[in-house]
């Protein structure tokens, strides 16, 4: 008999270890949180050394492109591994059709234990996890309703960053050990209006950030840039978004606590407001205060970001689990921060169609890897698939990355251009729709509805963007290289919409 059962148990082994084997995921998702913001992507503005450890100790992906530049659509795309003209959510406060095809389950049908925590914004409630608790819509920072898995919508109280670090970590400490896991943890931060947890209130009153270089641009040559509304100057608001003499019975403020409320109004009236009021500042002068301003809430809020993805990978280390368990960190998209003049998203320029990316995988991907490669965010539905043994889904419209970070950083035959498409106008910010392509040197959008332009940037002669090359003598040839490369992209995706538009020339 006892012959017999060791033969058993070693007969069983080699199974039980590949199962073992299996990695786990964590995907760390925030939102609108730029790339210049973070020191690993060599941000001067602030510091992040928890992210900078992910970068440092996996790899950090230079030219990380999001395929529509909004928060519900990148959700939607994580979500697919397609284009929003395939998984039907090309604009933002839709409801996302959940029954389709979504990597979680692929997961679930692979053994996969899978959780959503956090800020989810796709109308609809989640399907293909086990688990989830998530805000409602944008959720709130301070006191926050969550709504969780087979209960009712609750009012919590806490900050929402910490919270749902909390609850992260609440669940990888209840879940079902004998299967992986893979867990979203959905972060509110940094998107606006910007409320930073009470430690982090004045944490950068003693910066003076420089301007970026293209603060003063005045868009020549760039209609869809002239007539967007989503500026410093014009759009941001002093009362709302920068808290100058805010309105304290807003429901935002309703939610806090009297002891929250008291160093809120100590910081923003006793200090910022009273500073505004002193300063009496209009023209130019009033919209650099601005910006200096919307710099110092943004990276305050971003504080607390870094700090609880700190906490997540301390617990990693403490559980034992941090060996074992792939950590990305990525935001929705970029963010301006200034450049252009802009604060917001949705244009296909730098700053909003590259989004941070760092990953972490123990004996896999070799630390301080750098990819410049185009990688989008349809790649990580499949990727995360790949990661977990899962075959690829022919359904979904990306491709892997791992072939990439195994090979340190560069793969033959890997794309050489990136397809983007912006539906939503013109509420809010006026940004015409767009489709268009960046290689590694160029971007060529073609904006249409009301707007009929093309435009052609060279980003080795032009990295921030202001000269729009489109019809300038000397660039003929490469416009048509590059139309026809985008039209293969179209025709690819089977973007039908774009197909037609670039018949029209
Ligand atoms: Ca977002």
């Amino acid at each position: 008999m006892r012959i017999l059962a060791v033969l058993l148990l070693l007969a069983t082994m080699p199974a039980f270890a590949q199962q073992q084997r299996k990695p786990n995921i964590i995907f760390i998702f925030s939102d609108d949180h730029a790339f210049q913001a973070i020191s690993a992507y060599g941000g001067k503005l602030a510091q992040t050394p928890n992210i900078d450890r992910i970068a440092r100790e996996g790899a950090l992906f230079r030219n990380a492109l999001v395929t529509n530049s909004i928060c519900g659509p990148s959700r939607a795309t994580l979500l697919t591994g397609k284009y929003s003209h395939k998984n039907g959510y090309t604009l933002n406060e839709k409801k996302f059709d959940v029954t389709q095809l979504l990597f979680p389950r692929v997961l679930q049908q692979h053994q996969y234990q899978t959780a959503w925590i956090g800020k989810w914004h796709l109308g609809s409630m989640p399907q293909g996890f086990d688990y989830w608790r998530i805000l409602p819509g944008q959720g709130h920072y301070y006191n926050p309703d969550f709504i969780e898995i087979g209960e009712k919508r609750e009012r919590v109280p806490g900050y929402v960053t910490n919270l749902v670090t909390d609850f992260s970590i609440n669940w990888l400490e209840h879940r079902d050990t004998s299967k992986p896991f893979m867990l979203v943890v959905g972060h509110k931060a940094t998107h606006r209006e910007w409320l930073p947890d009470l430690p982090d209130l004045g944490a950068y009153d003693n910066v003076n950030f420089p301007l970026p270089p293209t603060f003063r641009d005045d868009y020549a040559g760039r209609a869809a840039a002239k007539d967007q509304d989503m500026s410093i100057e014009k759009t941001m608001r002093l009362k709302e978004d920068l808290k100058v003499h805010a309105d304290y019975t807003r429901n935002i403020y309703n939610r806090f606590t009297p002891e929250e409320k008291k160093a809120f109004q100590d910081y923003y009236e006793g200090r910022v407001s009273k500073e505004f009021d002193e300063k009496q500042l209009s023209g130019q002068a009033l919209t650099e205060w601005k910006y200096q301003r919307y710099l110092k809430d943004y990276l305050s809020t971003a504080n607390a970001l870094d700090r609880n993805i700190g906490r997540l990978l301390n617990y990693l280390d403490k559980s034992g689990l941090a060996a074992n368990t792939v950590v990305v960190y990525a935001s929705d998209q970029g963010f301006y921060l200034g450049e252009h003049g802009w604060f917001d998203k949705r244009f296909i320029y730098e700053e909003s169609l590259k989004t941070p990316f760092v990953v972490r995988y123990p004996g896999v991907i070799k630390p301080g890897t750098v990819v410049n490669e185009l990688m989008t965010n349809v790649d990580w539905a499949p990727t995360l698939l790949d990661i977990a043994g899962v075959p690829a889904q022919p359904e979904m419209q990306g491709t892997s990355f791992m072939p990439l970070v195994k090979q340190g950083g560069s793969k033959k035959g890997w794309r050489k251009g990136a397809y983007y498409h912006y539906y939503e106008f013109p509420q809010p910010h006026h940004v015409y729709p767009h489709f268009g392509m960046r290689t590694s040197r160029y971007t060529l959008v073609r904006f249409y509805g009301q707007a009929n332009t093309w435009e052609l940037y060279d980003l080795q002669k032009d990295p921030h963007q202001v000269k729009n090359l489109y019809g300038q003598k000397g660039y003929e040839k490469i416009t048509a290289e590059l139309k026809q490369q985008l039209g293969q992209l179209i025709k690819q995706y089977e973007d039908d919409e774009a197909a037609k538009i670039m018949q029209q020339g």
